[in-house]
């Protein structure tokens, strides 16, 4: 059940080489990225001569266990956490996908989402393939194996050549790591380094969609992959280990190729407004650092009069205190979030009015009663959420409640590795702000204008952004919206309450 009203996150993906507890570490890895994806998680690991893959549905903490990471031995690992965006949920598309194809054993894992991948789907399968999932992801599992090229490397730079759309993915072969980004560079990918220490003679390396798992894996982050670049990580070429690499403490060799001319850069823009977490580096910008000048980006554009600036939790909270800043008011801690909440849970039989919402957040009347509250969120995607929490805060006493939005209104879905509803479900997409503020209920409602989040995000110094689901303006060619269903939302409507 979705509780709170959000875009979701498609996947995490990490790797390591280098490492004898290289599962131990992906599994980490995973579980900093767990924000990315909640539906499920795998980890494929390789010694040397096989390859295994452990992935079940549920959270990372839950699937990884001891016994199930001593069964993942070696010192290669990549590791994917997922929540749906093509393919249904189930089981059956959790990643890594395996094959042992002829070009030996391989499995992917892949952040994002294809816009060709029925294109090519549909020829493969008309020449005979058969697909074992309906996830875009076998598509390049398929092309690679289907690739005229001789070797490993240049068979995934031909695959990667014949996809379009977004894509950050690591590859895991017997004795090789590989990591590679889409030419427009959409999802972030990272590279980092694990310092050698005791009997590891070498750094381990390691790659993740945030840098924020770096930190708990020990690794310092080094660069980004770049939009565009194919990473192979391996022996060191003419090392006696190059044939059947199975431990750690390797001389490591790493290569790289950029497989395709570099294209207009599209990073997702929301990863900064809300996908990833405030203690990542996400393209070359701290993501807190966006989400706070968003907040004064904020305040410059739609300044109110009120007593006290309050963050809908958690990722709200930087551009809260931003915007509090920047007009002086104080920020306060109206709203208090619960952790644990499950994705199922038994409600009561007398229906408890907005009890999804209240099982998630629960007001402060402390701090909200008599106060007229300037509430901060980082979007609304269809309206219902936002109406129960400015109910909450007014039934907790606030006799005004202003709500700003840190990005601008969201008006077309999303065809990059973003679980959206359609368009008929986003609420700017149907109503104007005037009809989306009487919907909800607020006494003012604003957002932050689209050259605002552009200029806080610090667009054009370290890349251009993506901005489609507030332009209707794609960067790659259209896709048709059925091509992509929505996964979540279903039971609920506009007008639901
Ligand atoms: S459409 Fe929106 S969510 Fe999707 S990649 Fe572009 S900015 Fe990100």
């Amino acid at each position: 059940m979705a509780i709170l009203d959000k875009f979701r996150e498609e996947c995490g993906v990490v790797a390591i080489y280098g490492h004898s507890e290289a599962s131990t570490l992906a599994y980490l890895g995973l579980h900093a990225l767990q924000h990315r994806g909640q539906e499920s998680a795998g980890i494929a690991a390789s010694n040397g001569s096989n390859i295994r893959v452990h992935k079940a549905m549920g959270l990372v903490h839950d699937i990884f266990t001891a016994p199930v990471l001593a069964g993942l031995p070696g010192a290669l690992a990549i590791g994917h956490t997922r929540y749906s965006t093509t393919g249904d949920s189930a089981l059956l598309n959790a990643q890594p996908i395996r094959v042992d194809c002829n070009k030996g054993m391989i499995a992917v894992a892949h952040n994002g989402n294809l816009v060709n991948a029925s294109d090519i789907r549909a020829r493969l399968e008309a020449e005979g393939s058969i697909f074992q999932t309906t996830s875009d992801t076998e598509v390049i599992v398929h092309l690679i194996a289907h690739s005229r090229e001789q070797t490993l490397p240049d068979a995934i730079a031909d695959a990667l050549r014949r996809i379009d759309g977004a894509f950050s993915l690591v590859v895991i072969s017997r004795d090789r790591i590989f990591a590679a980004r889409d030419p427009r560079g959409f999802r972030p990918l990272s590279l980092g380094r694990i310092p050698a220490s005791g009997t590891r003679v070498n750094d381990a390396i390691a790659f993740a969609s945030e840098s924020t798992a770096f930190d708990l894996l020990g690794a310092t982050f080094e660069r980004d992959v770049k939009p565009g670049e194919l990473v192979v990580v391996g022996p060191e070429p003419g090392s006696p280990e190059r044939a059947g690499f199975a431990r750690s403490g390797v001389a490591v060799g790493i290569q790289s190729r950029f497989y395709a001319p570099a294209a207009p850069q599209s990073a997702c823009i929301f990863e900064h407004v809300y996908f990833s977490r405030p203690d990542s580096v996400v393209f070359g910008r701290s993501v807190n650092q966006s989400r706070e000048s968003l907040g004064r980006q904020l305040a410059r554009e739609a300044p109110v009069d009120a007593d006290i600036v309050v963050a809908v939790p958690d990722s709200g909270v930087p551009a809260a205190i931003g915007y509090a800043d920047e007009c002086g008011l104080p920020f306060g801690v109206g709203l208090i979030r619960s952790h644990y909440v499950g994705r199922t849970f038994i409600e009561p039989e007398q229906r408890v009015r907005d009890f999804g919402v209240k099982l998630k957040l629960n007001p402060v009347r402390s701090v909200l009663e008599g106060k007229r509250v300037v509430l901060i969120d980082d979007s609304i995607v269809r309206g219902t959420t936002s109406r129960k929490i400015v109910r909450m805060i007014r039934n907790a006493g606030a006799k005004e409640v202003h709500m700003r939005i840190s990005c601008p209104p969201t008006i077309s879905p999303c065809y990059y590795g973003v679980d959206t509803p359609s368009k008929r479900q986003l609420i700017a997409a149907n109503k104007s702000v005037e009809e989306i503020r009487q919907f909800i209920g607020a006494d003012s409602l604003a957002y932050v204008s689209l050259e605002g989040l552009k200029k806080a995000c610090g667009e054009g110094e370290q890349t251009t952004y993506c901005t489609a689901c507030y332009t209707g303006e794609y960067p790659t060619d259209f896709v048709a919206i059925d091509d992509i269903q929505p996964a979540i939302f279903e039971n609920e409507r506009i007008t639901a309450d």
